[in-house]
């Protein structure tokens, strides 16, 4: 950029200048990143509180760089999600994450879901299913325990292609669900066309259970819908006993947050696995 002196108008402000380097250098570093080990899946505890136990994990895709150390994935994902390296990340993780959970099954521990989390980005690649078919046949994991999580917000646009490639996948026998429901664009009319399997009540609205009217409205709103259409709810975000509690009280069973468990390595979800099986 030029000085601002005089009559120069200026661009970029130095301030943009060092984003769009962050960005650059962020994508550079992923790229790079990719044909290493720094990316990796952690997996968080999905429990229906009835009886304690332990239903699946959502896979979490982790990046520790040597020099910058933990980069959360709310940083890196849309930078992937622009420059078309979500494919690449969108598919290790898929891949780990359906490695790991046949090798747990082929260690005979008690068989149990993985969610992994979909871009909207993904979800419009229109060999989708063929791609997700293909890494089930590769790791050899049972489509019925894999889950893909979609963001509601995935289904604003192209509607009717994207029912198309959810109808394709859940033919495949993958479960599907609408995750940060209540966030986005929500219409009640695309949710019941939509081929899904669960709901997933996103962490804003639980945060200030059992406070907070609203929340309490809206949350008790969410499962009545989901119980109308037939869904399976879960509640995502639950850190206290109180919320847990309540959210129990409105009808929701399945539950996830620091209160079951923090996001955690394989070695530790495997810990989780193995526990049960003794009980
Ligand atoms: P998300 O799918 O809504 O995932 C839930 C986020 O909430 C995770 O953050 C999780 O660590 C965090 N969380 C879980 N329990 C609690 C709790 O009790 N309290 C609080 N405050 N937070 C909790 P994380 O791992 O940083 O991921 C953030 C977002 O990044 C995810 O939100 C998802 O949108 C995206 N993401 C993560 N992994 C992937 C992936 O493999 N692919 C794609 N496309 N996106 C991913
Ligand atoms: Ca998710
Ligand atoms: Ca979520
Ligand atoms: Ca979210």
């Amino acid at each position: 950029a030029k000085a601002a002196g005089g009559n120069t108008y200026r661009f970029f402000t130095p301030e943009m200048n060092l984003r769009i380097s962050e960005r650059v250098t962020l994508e550079n570093n992923l790229r790079r990143a990719l044909y290493g080990d720094e990316i990796f899946v952690h997996y968080q505890p999905q429990t229906d509180v009835r009886n304690g136990r332990l239903i699946g994990f959502e896979a979490l895709v982790r990046w520790q760089h040597p020099e910058l150390g933990n980069i959360p994935p709310t940083r890196f994902i849309p930078v992937a999600e622009e420059s078309s390296l979500i494919y690449q990340v969108g598919e290790r993780v898929l891949r780990e994450a359906c490695q790991q959970n046949r090798h747990w099954q082929d260690l005979g521990l008690p068989p149990v879901v993985v969610a992994v989390n979909l871009s909207a980005v993904q979800l419009r690649l229109p060999d989708l299913p063929q791609r997700v078919a293909r890494i089930l046949a590769e790791t050899g994991l049972d489509a019925r325990w894999l889950e893909l999580e979609i963001t509601e917000s995935a289904f604003i646009h192209d509607t009717e292609r994207i029912i198309d490639v959810l109808q394709q996948l859940r033919a495949i026998g993958i479960k599907l669900s609408v995750d940060d429901f209540g966030t986005g664009y929500s219409s009640l009319g695309y949710l019941k066309r939509l081929p899904f399997d669960r709901i997933k009540i996103d962490q804003s609205f639980v945060r200030d259970l059992p406070d907070g009217s609203d929340d309490v409205a809206i949350v008790r709103a969410i499962i009545a819908i989901a119980a109308s259409l037939q869904k399976e709810v879960i509640a995502e975000g639950v850190e206290q006993e109180a919320q847990s509690e309540f959210l129990l009280q409105l009808g929701c069973e399945l539950m996830q947050g620091y209160h079951f468990g923090k996001p955690a390595s394989a070695a530790s979800a495997e810990a989780l696995l193995r526990g049960m099986a003794q009980q």
